[in-house]
This record gives C-alpha cells, structure tokens and sequence, in this order.
C-alpha cells in the first residue's frame, strides 16, 4: 500500500522507519518531511495544515493510508476532510482531538466519567479567578485553555506568581488560547506517559514513557518540547497501568463514544503517580516527540499492522507483540533552544553510526545542503538506542552521541535519571 504520513519531526522519522520494514508498505511519502527522512522516504512539499490540499495529493499519489502526526493538522480538521474522502486516516477527528486542543474540554469529560484528576474551576475574566486563587492558596496551577505549544501552564509555587499568570492571560500573552482559563488544584507526584490505541470501542495500551522537559540537567532550565525519553517508565507498573486503564482512559474513550464524538487513534495520557495511583494530567491526541521514537523503536514493523487495525476498527483482533529490552532516546538541540538559535550549522560524523533495528538517529529539524546534513530547527537529533537494561541503552545512545561531530548542538547528559 502507498502511506503518506504528516509531518517533520523525530516522531515522524521514527514513524516512517518503522511502517517501512513492514511489507505491506509500498510507497511511503512523508509531508514535509526532513533530511534523515528522506534518506528512507519520498518528502512532499504539502501544507499540511491545509485538508483539501492533502485529500488532493493523496488522490493525485493513489494514497492508501494516510498517517497524521502532529496535533495543529488535526485541530485543523485534516484527518476528517481525509476521512470523508473516503481515505483510511489514522488520527482522530478534530471534535475528538479537543481531548488535547481544549483543557476544559477535557475536564468536562473526566468529570462527566468520574476519571481522577486535579480539581479544577474555568474563568473567562480576571477578578473571579484571582478570587479563586486566593480563596485555594498555593501552590496552585493556571493554564490558557488552548493550544500553546507547552507554554501556556504556569506552575505557581505562590500565590503572587499565580495571580501574575492570570494578568499575563488575560492580557493577551497566549492569544485567543488564552481567552479563558483553567485553575487547577496542584497534584504532586512523579509524572509518566501512557499510551494506548483506541478505535472507540476497543482500548490497546501500546506503551510506555517518561519524557525529559527541562532544558538542562537535574531539571533545570526552560521547558523544552522534551530533550530526551526513555520507554517503558518503570513508575508505572502493571497495577497502576491497569487502574489508569480502568479509571481514566476507558471510562474516557466510552464517555466521548457517547457524546457521539468516537476518539479514534493514538490517545496519550499524561500521568501523576502518587502513593501507586495515576491521575490525568493531561490528554494529548497524537505520539508524543520524543516519547514516539523510543516507542517505535521497540514496536518496528508492526506498528503498521497497529495504526492499520486502529483506523479499520479493529483493534478487537490486534495484539502487540512486546519487547523485552529498553529503548533510550537523547535530543541533540541547537545551542539557545528553546530561546533563539543559529541555523544551517554542519551536523558531521553521521556516516560512521550504523542504522540498525537497535539503533537509530532520528531527524528532527535537519535539512540537506550540498550533500551535508545542516540544522534547521531547535530540536535536531533523537540519538535513540536499545539495550537489554535501560543503563545499557543510555551508555548506548550516549555512545553514540559522542561519535556526532556537531560543535553548535548540545544535549543533557542525564537522560534516564529518574529510572536508573
Ligand atoms: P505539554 O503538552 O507540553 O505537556 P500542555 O500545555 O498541554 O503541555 P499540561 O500537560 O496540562 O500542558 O501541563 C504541562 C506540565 O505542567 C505538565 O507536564 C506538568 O508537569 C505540569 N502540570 C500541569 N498540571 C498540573 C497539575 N495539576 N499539578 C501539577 N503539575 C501540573
């Protein structure tokens, strides 16, 4: 079959690599793609945030099966305008996606389903909400509603910086995202991620992860889209799988069947551990990046047969064939990410690591000049490593990293602390 998946990131590089090993993959396009990408793929230059565009490249290319990776195509309502062409979609809806594109929405559903999480209350003006602050005390946590790439959730150890957080949102520092907010009770705790696929009826965990998102070691620094993960995140045994299972994410994926909304496709939630029990902290609708990587790492081939079953609806039959070993992953980023960074700098020493099914080097913002992989983004690399132990995929992955001639760059050096 020819598959076209949406994207540029390391999540999409790990997409690609791993439904390419799988024969039932003909053709595989990747839009827009990047350059580690198109070591292994066809890259498109396609807006991809743009449905009828995609619907007409997929018409234009016989795409089979379209894969949609990150979240701004599917709050676009591209998977529905896929869908309704008559194109088998892997990713849900936009109505379903609110899951991650709304927080109150989300609430809404958690209460609604009883799934445990951080008390919470909804303003849309100043006053109420610093009324509330200061009647809860802190510390306390202020999101915008929407979308705001990570940056929109202040977690406020006082009270001042929270009722700080409510001028700035209300001031217009996040945009429309930001016209209403979310007050949330602080939940503490050690945080992982879950990963299940669902077709609205039937619920497949299918992983995993713990995320890195401070930008330097010990956590410390800015936040980051994530410097480096580690799959699976001991944190969450078995048990605490099965009771996030059946407290949070079955109950949740009935309760927008319900709504008429079914959610179908990779459904990420975000946990608080405490005292052995999982909270939600958050939904996302799409793999994480750059939990994805380490995910795909282990799944390799069958991954397609899983994205396949998902958006056939039958995830009843589907089963995962699990690994035993670890996968680790270190994000290699331009010095001054998350602030601002240079471009175009030569990444060198590439061709002397091995691509092989226990290790990879996952682009994320690279591009090809005269023949030289160049940085093009913040985040650049995904050094990713599998080992029996996960102390063996680090020494792996870092192995690698030394190996990577790329003076402009930096990564943390403690990825996997929290496990080892
Ligand atoms: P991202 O998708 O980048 O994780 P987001 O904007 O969707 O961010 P959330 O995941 O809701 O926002 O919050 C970001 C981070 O803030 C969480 O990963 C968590 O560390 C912290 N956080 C959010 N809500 C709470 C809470 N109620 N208690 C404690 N920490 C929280």
């Amino acid at each position: 079959m020819n598959i076209l998946i949406l994207g540029s990131g390391g999540r999409e590089h790990s997409l690609a690599w791993a439904i390419k090993q799988n024969p039932k993959c003909d053709r595989l396009i990747v839009a827009p793609g990047n350059a580690g990408i198109a070591q292994l793929a066809e890259c498109a230059d396609l807006d991809i945030l743009d449905g009828a565009a995609v619907v007409a490249f997929c018409e234009a290319n016989a795409v089979d099966f379209v894969v949609v990776g990150p979240e701004a195509p599917l709050a676009a309502g591209v998977a529905d305008m896929t869908r309704a062409a008559g194109l088998l979609t892997f990713g849900p809806s936009a109505e379903a996606a609110q899951l991650e594109a709304s927080k109150r929405f989300t609430k809404e559903v958690c209460d609604a389903c009883n799934a445990p999480t951080a008390a919470w209350a909804r303003f849309d003006k100043a006053e109420p909400a610093k009324g509330y602050i200061r009647a809860q005390g802190a510390p306390i946590v202020v999101k915008a509603d929407g979308l705001a790439a990570g940056k929109g959730v202040i977690v406020a150890m006082t009270e001042a910086e929270a009722l700080a957080a409510i001028d700035d949102m209300f001031g217009g520092e996040f945009g429309a995202a930001g016209a209403e907010v979310v007050i949330e009770e602080f939940m503490a705790g050690e945080e992982a991620s879950f990963f299940v696929l669902t077709d609205g009826e039937t619920v497949l965990p299918i992983g995993t992860a713990q995320d890195h998102k401070r930008a330097f070691d010990g956590d410390e620094g800015p936040n980051t889209g994530g410097m480096g993960a580690y799959c699976p995140a001991p944190v969450l045994t078995m048990a605490i799988q099965r009771q996030a299972l059946d407290e949070i994410v079955k109950p949740t994926v009935a309760e927008m069947t319900r709504r008429g909304m079914p959610y179908r496709g990779v459904l990420y939630a975000g946990l608080m551990i405490e005292n052995g029990r999982a909270r939600l902290v958050e939904y996302n609708a799409r793999f994480g990046d750059p939990e994805c990587q380490v995910m795909m790492m282990r799944l390799g081939a069958q991954a397609l047969d899983l994205l396949l079953a998902c958006a056939e609806g039958r995830l009843a039959e589907a089963q995962v064939n699990w690994a035993t070993d670890h996968a680790l992953t270190v994000v290699m980023a331009a010095k001054g990410y998350p602030g601002s960074y240079a471009k175009g700098s030569v990444i060198g020493g590439l061709e002397t690591l091995p691509e092989t099914s226990s290790q990879m080097v996952f682009h994320a913002g690279t591009a090809e000049r005269d023949g030289k992989i160049v940085a093009n983004g913040g985040r650049v690399l995904n050094v990713t490593a599998r080992g029996a132990t996960l102390a063996e995929a680090r020494d792996r992955a870092y192995a690698m990293v030394e190996a990577i001639d790329w003076p402009e760059g930096f990564c943390r050096k403690d990825i996997g602390w929290r496990a080892l």
